[in-house]
C-alpha cells in the first residue's frame, strides 16, 4: 500500500513538472525578446551584417557576375609597332538634324500658346461680332504681347475680311486667322543663320543678350545645330563676367567635339574673341561662335564692351551675324532690352528662348516689329536639341491648331 501511495505521489509530481514546463514555454513565446547575455559568446563571424553593427564596415559588395566584372586585366603588352594608344576621349554626340525641329517641338508651343490661338478662334466664331467682342479680341492679342501697333493692324484686317466673308464656318475663320497671323510674322524674311565667312576666315557669329536669358545655353545649342548641319565649330567664351559661363560653354563644345577658347575669369572679352577667331582660322573651322557678357550696367559700358569685341573680331574679317538672345517670358522687359542692344550693335537676328514656358507667343511679332530683324531661332526647352530654326507656318499652326 505504502508503495502504491509513493508511486501515485511520484506520478503527480512528474505531471506537475511537465505542465509547468509547457506553461512557462508558452509564456516565453509571448514575452519580448530578451537582451543578449552580457557576457559575449564566441560565434563564427556572421555572413550578413547584424542590426547594431556598423553597416559601413561590414557591408559587402553585391555579388557580380563575371560579365559585369570583366576578366582580370592582362598586363599591358608593349606596343611594338603603330601609333601610341591615345587616352580615351569623351564620346562625341551626334545632334539631331535641324530640319523639322519646330514641327517636332510644336506640342510644347501648343501647350503654352493655346490660349492665344484658341481664344481668338472662339471669339471670332461668335454669332454677333459686336464692339465688345472686337475689344475682347484686341485684349487677347495685347495680353499675348503682340504689341499695340500689330494688334491694331490685325484687328482692322480681321474686321474687314470677316465683313466680306459674310457667313463664317470654323474652317473659314481658321484659314483667315492663319493667313493674317502669317502676314504679321512675315513670310519673306531670310531666317537662315549666316555662317559663310571669307575665303580663309570662318563664319563668325556673335551672341549677345542680357545674362540669364539663356545666352550661353543658346550658344552651346547653336553649336549643335551647326554640327548637325555638317559644320565644324570653334567656341569663344568671351562672357568672362559670369563665373561658370566658360565651363558651361566648354561642356557644350566637348559634347559635339568643338574646341573652346577661353581666358581667365574677368579677363578681356575682346582678346578671347580675337583668339577664338584666330583658332578658327588655324583649324580651318567653318564657324566661330562667340558668347559675350550681357551686363546692362550702363548703356555706355555695354557699348564699350560689345563694340570692342566686334572691332577686334573684325580685324580678321567681317562678322556674319550678331544674334540677340531674348527670354520670351520677360515680355515688355525683353523689348526694352532689345532696344538697348540694337542701339549698341547691329543685330542681324533674334533668338527667342523659353517659348515653352510662356503663353505670350505674340512677342515674336512684337520684337521683329521693334527691331525690323527676323526671329531666326526659338528655344523650346532645356534639352540639348530644343533649339529650332523658326518657321512661321509651323508656329502659326501650333497657335491655332491644324
Ligand atoms: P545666360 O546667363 O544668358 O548665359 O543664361 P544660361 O545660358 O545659363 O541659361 C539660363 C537658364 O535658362 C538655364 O537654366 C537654361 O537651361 C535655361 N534655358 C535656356 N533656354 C531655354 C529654353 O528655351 N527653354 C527653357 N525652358 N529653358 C531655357
Amino acid at each position: 500500500m505504502e508503495f502504491v501511495i509513493l508511486a501515485v505521489v511520484i506520478a503527480l509530481v512528474a505531471v506537475g513538472a511537465i505542465s509547468g514546463l509547457v506553461v512557462s514555454s508558452r509564456k516565453k513565446k509571448q514575452l519580448p525578446p530578451t537582451a543578449p547575455p552580457s557576457t559575449p559568446t564566441i560565434t563564427a563571424p556572421p555572413a550578413e551584417p547584424q542590426v547594431g553593427e556598423d553597416a559601413a564596415e561590414t557591408a559587402q559588395e553585391p555579388r557580380r557576375t563575371i560579365e559585369e566584372v570583366g576578366l582580370p586585366e592582362a598586363p599591358a603588352a608593349p606596343v611594338v609597332v603603330g601609333e601610341p594608344v591615345a587616352p580615351q576621349a569623351p564620346a562625341i554626340e551626334v545632334p539631331e538634324p535641324t530640319a523639322g525641329r519646330l514641327v517636332r517641338l510644336r506640342a510644347r508651343l501648343a501647350r503654352s500658346q493655346n490660349s492665344l490661338g484658341k481664344g481668338l478662334l472662339t471669339l471670332l466664331s461668335r454669332e454677333h461680332l459686336d464692339e465688345d467682342t472686337w475689344e475682347e479680341i484686341e485684349d487677347t492679342l495685347l495680353t499675348a504681347d503682340v504689341g499695340v501697333a500689330p494688334t491694331q493692324e490685325l484687328v482692322d484686317r480681321l474686321r474687314e475680311r470677316v465683313k466680306v466673308l459674310g457667313t463664317r464656318t470654323p474652317e473659314d475663320l481658321r484659314t483667315l486667322l492663319r493667313e493674317e497671323l502669317l502676314t504679321l510674322l512675315g513670310t519673306d524674311f531670310d531666317r537662315e543663320v549666316k555662317t559663310e565667312g571669307g575665303e580663309t576666315v570662318p563664319g563668325v557669329v556673335m551672341v549677345v543678350g542680357v545674362n540669364g536669358t539663356g545666352k550661353t545655353t543658346t550658344t552651346g545649342k547653336l553649336a549643335r545645330v551647326l554640327v548637325a548641319d555638317g559644320k565644324s565649330v570653334v567656341l569663344g567664351a568671351a562672357d568672362t563676367f559670369r563665373a561658370a559661363a566658360a565651363d558651361q560653354l566648354q561642356t557644350w563644345g566637348e559634347r559635339v567635339g568643338a574646341r573652346t577658347v577661353r581666358g581667365p575669369e574677368g579677363g578681356d572679352p575682346a582678346s578671347i574673341a580675337f583668339d577664338a577667331v584666330k583658332e578658327g582660322i588655324a583649324e580651318g573651322a567653318d564657324v566661330v561662335l562667340i558668347d559675350t557678357a550681357g551686363r546692362l550696367h550702363t548703356k555706355t559700358g555695354l557699348m564699350d564692351e560689345l563694340g570692342k569685341v566686334k572691332r577686334v573680331v573684325e580685324k580678321h574679317g567681317p562678322l556674319d551675324e550678331i544674334l540677340l538672345v531674348l527670354d520670351a517670358t520677360t515680355g515688355q522687359n525683353g523689348l526694352v532690352q532689345a532696344r538697348v542692344f540694337a542701339e549698341v550693335v547691329d543685330i542681324t537676328g533674334i533668338v527667342l528662348t523659353k517659348l515653352d514656358g510662356t503663353a505670350k507667343g505674340g512677342i515674336v511679332i512684337a520684337v521683329q516689329r521693334e527691331l525690323g530683324v527676323p526671329v531666326k531661332l526659338v528655344g523650346l526647352g532645356e534639352g540639348a536639341d530644343d533649339l529650332a530654326p523658326f518657321e512661321p507656318e509651323a508656329f502659326v499652326d501650333a497657335l491655332i491648331g491644324e
